[in-house]
């Protein structure tokens, strides 16, 4: 068979590029291998997907090269997918930090893009993996697990590796390579940090003990987010953000109150309550279990009188600096993204077309775009699907 636009994966950037193509009257027909479209979208948010961030910008996004995802961005903003939101009556509300999400479910968003694709003529066909792909005179000959397709551009949205149980593929990084385009180391990102050995022993106990307003660093980047401890190692919004630029051997500090200044606070707790044991006192400021485990394994636990000046101040600034040593990530199997993937060298910015090959596009999380947690993956995805379809 043949059409205008041959789109594989059917995710959020091969639905709006879908929508986008379908819309100026090409012919577009999606394929995906999975059984369902739009699997992550079903899953993201908790359920009520976080579907894009209002304060987007393109230093929220890592990339070999920073500049690559400025024009998609600048072309197809938050307020447009709101706007689109807004026409399907979906009721969403701002979490914190510009993140938006559905009030009632994710579902709402896949239905959304469904009915757009249907208005627009778009062609879906689930369960239909890729066997082969080569370049011909018009375009590109596809043979899928139903049948060859021929078609004039072929838009590469499979996505990255993360969560291979939902259809993650490596099949865009093969392709990539097959016409000539480097690809990127790639690795797990947005994903729990493990801890071994004794660091693991030391802490695992404390599995669901959360320090919401604890802030991660690594480098220069420093996240204020909130943590969690896990059986494993540690997660939540801080660490999943921090995980994206650090690797293992690199340091990772954790700042387990920001907000006070504990030196301070343990100097004037011991002239208000000299008798009371240090781990008691510094259960005020941090979790139960954590303050005791860090007394036991740290700072012997003393009634407050007895610590010198110069000792509260040096609790106060471990608390505030401690240097944790991770192993490793829980890898593809919870990571919400894969960092790396197709060069953005190789593709136009404003396109996403590639240079080596006409017709041929790369757009969503495939590429070498990685965006921080809080709506700017999905952000991404809209965008450089968005700006494939304006074009392909
Ligand atoms: P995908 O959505 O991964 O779609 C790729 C599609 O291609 C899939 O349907 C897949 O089945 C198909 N495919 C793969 N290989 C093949 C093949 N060989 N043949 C045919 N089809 C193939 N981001 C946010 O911004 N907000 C959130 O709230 C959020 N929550 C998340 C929660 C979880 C648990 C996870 C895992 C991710 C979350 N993300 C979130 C990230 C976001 O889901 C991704 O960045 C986004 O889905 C990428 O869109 P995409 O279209 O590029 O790829």
């Amino acid at each position: 068979m043949k059409t205008d636009v041959l789109i594989i994966g059917a995710g959020a950037a091969g639905l709006m590029c879908a929508i986008t193509a379908g819309r100026r009257g090409r012919s577009v027909l999606v394929v995906d291998h999975a059984n369902r479209v739009g699997k992550k979208i079903l899953m993201s948010g908790g359920g009520r997907c976080n579907f894009t961030n209002l304060g987007a910008t393109p230093a929220n996004y890592l990339s070999a090269n920073p500049h690559f995802a400025k024009s998609a961005l600048a072309r197809y903003t938050p307020a447009d997918f709101i706007a689109l939101v807004e026409k399907h009556g979906i009721a969403y509300h701002e979490k914190e930090l510009g993140q938006l999400f559905c009030d009632d479910s994710s579902k709402q968003i896949v239905r959304m893009l469904l009915d757009e694709c249907a208005a627009a003529g778009v062609r879906i066909e689930t369960g239909c993996g890729i066997e082969r792909v080569r370049r011909t005179d018009e375009g590109f000959a596809v043979l899928t697990a139903h049948g060859e397709v021929h078609a004039e551009s072929l838009v590469v949205a499979s996505g990255g590796l993360s969560i291979p149980s939902m259809g993650a593929s490596g099949f865009g990084y093969e392709l990539a390579r097959q016409f000539g385009h480097a690809v990127l180391p790639v690795r797990a990102a947005l994903v729990p940090l493990t801890l071994s050995g004794k660091h693991q022993e030391h802490y695992q106990d404390l599995a669901g003990v959360a320090l919401p307003q604890a802030e991660a660093r690594a480098g220069k980047r420093a996240f204020r987010a909130g943590l969690l401890f896990t059986h494993r190692g540690l997660s939540g919004p801080a660490i999943l953000q921090i995980s994206s630029y650090w690797q293992p051997g690199d340091e990772l500090r954790l700042d387990l109150a920001p907000d006070a200044e504990l030196g301070d606070w343990l100097l004037a707790q011991r002239a208000a309550r000299p008798a009371a044991e240090l781990k008691n006192v510094l259960a005020d400021a941090l979790p139960k279990r954590l303050a005791h485990r860090l007394c036991e394994l740290w700072f012997q636990s003393r009634p407050m009188r007895q610590y010198r000046d110069a000792e509260l101040r040096e609790v106060g600034r471990q608390l505030h600096d401690w240097p944790m040593v991770a192993s490793g990530t829980e890898g593809y199997r919870t990571a919400e993204v894969t960092l790396g993937g197709v060069d953005t060298d190789g593709l136009s910015s404003s396109t996403m077309q590639s240079k080596l090959v006409p017709g041929l596009y790369f757009i969503g999380e495939v590429v070498d775009v990685t965006g921080w947690l809080g709506g700017y993956n999905f952000q991404w995805a809209w965008a450089s699907g968005h700006a494939a379809g304006g074009v392909a």
